[in-house]
């Protein structure tokens, strides 16, 4: 079987689905690998990188999606509005796309994926088992956010993060507030505490207290209780506009002794609800830094604008979206991994295996043969259940 890494398309995107270390393992398995040229020069992967692992260099991006049994993308159309559209066409009836690939988003845009008859494996809607860990794609892209959202914030900063006494006086170290302690949250309490800020951190999921002390942070704990705080899957559910409005009113004086607030506050599916409002912004002191990782997700901020930085009431939104792809060479290196890892669980002998074998396999399906198959996104994109959905 052949695996087709293209160059991504997104205006930016410095990420690749395969990095060349990846390459002998998947060789062993009996695939072969072929790039497009220059698909991992952003990421510190040239060429030569590559052909020095056995994989074959292609000169462009059709040859590549023609030659390919299975394409591995990153950003996949879905994800990729931009410039995404231009891959449908390359795509044909039985061949295997895996990528991030919005399955929660547009069903428009999902459907004409679908419509090419690609057999589609959108990589967010890996189970959260333990057998799954080693694909568990964003939860390494979300890894690398919050250790870059930290670094970008301190940068952003007028003032130091750790305490120092010098013989110029006494600094005090900075205070850094995360809302939303998923695994982002929980890398950006690890990075601040290293840089020597005194780090404090909130979720609406109590059972996150222990983690956020583990690391040495303060867990923030405000006098309300969420309802069925956390689902099945382990993430934080959304809660009603009363619940938020009283959240806000709780947190606002937390966030206003605060010179970083990082917030990756968020439910799948849903717009991010609002956690910092503009009357929040202006409570804080000048200088004072938000980073919102939730941005391409609405937001937790009121004033944040997506893909932007602003400045306002002399306080710097950070609204940066894609940030994994900031770091491109150790999130590329962890993608590939992760993919590695679900590529050697889906191909058995030169054949995939049946989806009804696997949770994995089956839960990570998005479409085939034309149509969206997975459960969880029709019943999210209110389409009829599928009788044989799962069974071959
Ligand atoms: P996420 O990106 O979906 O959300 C980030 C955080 O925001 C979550 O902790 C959520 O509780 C929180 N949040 C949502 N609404 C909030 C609100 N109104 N106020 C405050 N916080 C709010 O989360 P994630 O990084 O995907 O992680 C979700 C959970 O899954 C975590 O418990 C994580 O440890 C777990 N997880 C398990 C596995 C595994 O078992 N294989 C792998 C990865 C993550």
């Amino acid at each position: 079987m052949i695996i087709g890494v293209p160059k991504e398309s997104y205006p930016g995107e410095g990420r690749v689905a395969l990095v060349p270390a990846v390459i002998p393992n998947l060789a062993k398995a009996g695939f072969q690998v072929v790039v497009e040229t220059g698909a991992g020069e952003l990421a510190g992967y040239p060429n030569a990188t590559y052909v020095d692992k056995g994989a074959k260099i292609l000169p462009d991006r059709a040859t590549v999606f023609a030659a390919a049994d299975i394409v591995v993308q990153v950003l996949g159309y879905s994800s990729n509005e931009v410039a995404g559209k231009a891959d449908l066409p390359l795509l044909r009836r039985g061949q295997v796309l895996i990528a991030f690939l919005q399955p929660l988003g547009s069903a428009e845009v999902l459907q004409q994926i679908a419509r090419t008859g690609v057999t589609s494996f959108a990589v967010e809607l890996m189970p959260r088992t333990t057998r799954a860990q080693s694909m568990d794609a964003l939860s390494s892209m979300a890894t690398i956010s919050g250790y870059k959202a930290v670094l970008v914030a301190a940068d952003a900063l007028p003032r130091i993060f750790p305490m120092m006494t010098t013989a110029a006086g006494t600094i005090t170290p900075a205070r850094v507030l995360i809302i939303g302690v998923g695994v982002a949250g929980l890398q950006a309490i690890a990075t601040a505490r290293r840089l020597g800020a005194v780090v404090s951190a909130y979720d609406l999921r109590p059972a996150v207290k222990e983690q956020v002390q583990s690391l040495g942070g303060r867990f923030v704990e405000l006098p309300i209780e969420a309802k069925n705080a956390q689902d099945a899957r382990g993430y934080g559910t959304a809660q009603d506009e009363a619940f938020y409005a009283k959240q806000r009113e709780l947190l606002g004086r937390v966030i206003a002794e605060s010179d970083v607030v990082i917030t990756t506050a968020v439910v799948p599916g849903k717009k991010a609800p609002v956690l910092v409002t503009a009357e929040m912004v202006k409570g804080m002191a000048p200088g004072s830094v938000i980073f919102d990782l939730a941005a391409e997700r609405g937001g937790n901020c009121e004033l944040t604008r997506p893909g932007e930085t602003v400045i306002e009431h002399g306080v710097t939104i950070i609204g940066r979206t894609n940030v994994a792809a900031e770091v491109p060479y150790h999130a590329s290196q962890m993608y590939a991994r992760n993919l590695t890892s679900f590529l050697l669980n889906l191909v058995k002998d030169g054949k995939m295996r049946p989806s009804a074998e696997d949770d994995i396999i089956r839960e990570t399906m998005l479409t085939r043969d034309g149509e969206i198959v997975n459960a969880r996104v029709r019943e999210f994109l209110a389409l009829p259940a599928l009788a044989a959905q799962g069974t071959t």
